[in-house]
Protein backbone atom coordinates (compact mmCIF):
# COMPACT_ATOMS: atom_id res chain seq x y z
CA UNK A 1 0.00 0.00 0.00
CA UNK A 2 1.90 3.07 -1.04
CA UNK A 3 -0.78 4.63 -2.22
CA UNK A 4 -1.20 8.18 0.15
CA UNK A 5 -4.69 9.12 1.72
CA UNK A 6 -4.83 12.89 1.52
CA UNK A 7 -7.69 14.35 3.79
CA UNK A 8 -8.86 17.58 4.48
CA UNK A 9 -8.97 18.65 8.21
CA UNK A 10 -13.02 18.63 7.83
CA UNK A 11 -12.63 14.99 6.32
CA UNK A 12 -10.75 13.69 8.85
CA UNK A 13 -12.86 15.30 12.02
CA UNK A 14 -16.15 13.91 9.90
CA UNK A 15 -14.46 10.25 9.79
CA UNK A 16 -13.14 10.42 13.18
CA UNK A 17 -14.23 10.37 16.83
CA UNK A 18 -13.55 13.54 18.59
CA UNK A 19 -10.80 11.48 20.97
CA UNK A 20 -9.68 9.75 17.81
CA UNK A 21 -8.93 13.29 15.88
CA UNK A 22 -6.93 14.16 18.94
CA UNK A 23 -5.30 11.21 19.05
CA UNK A 24 -4.64 10.04 15.45
CA UNK A 25 -4.00 13.95 14.26
CA UNK A 26 -3.13 16.13 17.13
CA UNK A 27 -0.87 13.87 18.36
CA UNK A 28 -2.43 13.24 21.24
CA UNK A 29 -2.29 10.00 23.73
CA UNK A 30 -4.91 8.34 25.72
CA UNK A 31 -4.78 7.80 29.01
CA UNK A 32 -3.88 4.28 30.27
CA UNK A 33 -5.82 1.27 30.67
CA UNK A 34 -8.86 3.67 28.98
CA UNK A 35 -9.07 2.31 25.16
CA UNK A 36 -10.52 -0.52 23.41
CA UNK A 37 -7.41 -2.68 22.40
CA UNK A 38 -4.65 -2.56 25.38
CA UNK A 39 -6.80 -6.13 26.71
CA UNK A 40 -8.13 -7.34 23.50
CA UNK A 41 -7.12 -10.92 22.65
CA UNK A 42 -8.91 -12.00 19.44
CA UNK A 43 -7.01 -13.25 16.56
CA UNK A 44 -6.66 -10.97 13.57
CA UNK A 45 -5.16 -7.66 12.45
CA UNK A 46 -5.04 -3.76 13.56
CA UNK A 47 -5.08 -2.00 10.82
CA UNK A 48 -4.68 1.82 10.50
CA UNK A 49 -7.70 3.65 11.67
CA UNK A 50 -6.94 6.80 9.32
CA UNK A 51 -6.60 4.63 6.41
CA UNK A 52 -6.87 0.81 7.12
CA UNK A 53 -3.98 -0.51 6.02
CA UNK A 54 -2.74 -3.10 8.17
CA UNK A 55 -0.01 -2.45 10.58
CA UNK A 56 0.33 -4.84 13.56
CA UNK A 57 -0.86 -8.66 14.14
CA UNK A 58 -2.31 -9.56 16.49
CA UNK A 59 0.21 -12.77 16.98
CA UNK A 60 3.41 -9.83 18.26
CA UNK A 61 1.00 -8.48 20.64
CA UNK A 62 2.02 -8.61 24.30
CA UNK A 63 0.96 -7.68 27.41
CA UNK A 64 3.56 -4.83 28.22
CA UNK A 65 1.64 -3.40 31.62
CA UNK A 66 1.30 -0.32 30.14
CA UNK A 67 -2.25 -0.03 29.29
CA UNK A 68 -1.71 0.71 25.39
CA UNK A 69 -1.65 -1.91 23.34
CA UNK A 70 1.96 -3.09 22.52
CA UNK A 71 3.46 -5.02 19.62
CA UNK A 72 7.04 -6.24 19.47
CA UNK A 73 6.82 -5.28 15.18
CA UNK A 74 5.10 -4.13 12.90
CA UNK A 75 3.38 -5.82 9.91
CA UNK A 76 5.42 -6.77 7.44
CA UNK A 77 5.53 -4.24 4.69
CA UNK A 78 3.46 -2.21 6.92
CA UNK A 79 3.43 1.52 6.67
CA UNK A 80 4.59 2.29 10.30
CA UNK A 81 7.46 5.15 9.72
CA UNK A 82 9.09 6.82 12.61
CA UNK A 83 10.19 10.57 13.48
CA UNK A 84 12.18 11.84 16.64
CA UNK A 85 9.43 13.83 19.02
CA UNK A 86 11.59 15.87 21.34
CA UNK A 87 8.10 16.94 23.33
CA UNK A 88 7.36 16.77 27.58
CA UNK A 89 11.19 16.90 27.79
CA UNK A 90 12.07 13.71 26.27
CA UNK A 91 13.61 12.25 23.40
CA UNK A 92 11.22 9.70 21.72
CA UNK A 93 10.90 8.15 18.86
CA UNK A 94 7.61 8.17 17.77
CA UNK A 95 5.53 5.91 14.80
CA UNK A 96 2.94 6.93 12.76
CA UNK A 97 0.90 5.90 9.32
CA UNK A 98 2.99 6.71 6.26
CA UNK A 99 -0.25 6.26 4.28
CA UNK A 100 -2.26 8.64 5.61
CA UNK A 101 -0.49 10.16 8.39
CA UNK A 102 -2.50 8.95 11.66
CA UNK A 103 0.12 9.26 14.73
CA UNK A 104 0.08 6.03 16.08
CA UNK A 105 2.22 6.14 19.41
CA UNK A 106 5.87 5.40 20.28
CA UNK A 107 8.39 2.90 20.14
CA UNK A 108 10.90 1.80 22.88
CA UNK A 109 13.89 -0.06 23.05
CA UNK A 110 12.53 -2.48 26.09
CA UNK A 111 10.23 -4.57 24.29
CA UNK A 112 10.20 -8.69 24.31
CA UNK A 113 12.52 -10.55 21.92
CA UNK A 114 12.91 -11.32 18.49
CA UNK A 115 13.19 -7.51 18.14
CA UNK A 116 13.78 -6.18 21.76
CA UNK A 117 11.35 -3.73 20.76
CA UNK A 118 7.88 -2.20 21.97
CA UNK A 119 5.57 -0.69 19.61
CA UNK A 120 3.05 0.93 22.42
CA UNK A 121 0.00 2.36 20.32
CA UNK A 122 -2.68 4.19 20.82
CA UNK A 123 -6.14 2.32 20.46
CA UNK A 124 -7.23 5.09 19.06
CA UNK A 125 -5.51 5.14 16.31
CA UNK A 126 -6.45 1.20 15.12
CA UNK A 127 -9.03 -0.59 13.95
CA UNK A 128 -9.49 -4.53 14.30
CA UNK A 129 -10.53 -7.14 11.53
CA UNK A 130 -10.51 -10.58 12.61
CA UNK A 131 -9.79 -13.70 11.37
FE1 LIG B 1 -3.10 5.13 7.76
Amino acid sequence: MNDKVEKTEAEWQEQLSPEQYHVCREHGTERAFTGKYWDHHEKGVYLCAGCGAPLFSSETKYDSGSGWPSFYQPEQSAPVAETVDRSYGMVRTEVHCDRCGTHLGHVFPDGPQPTGLRYCINSASLDFKDQ
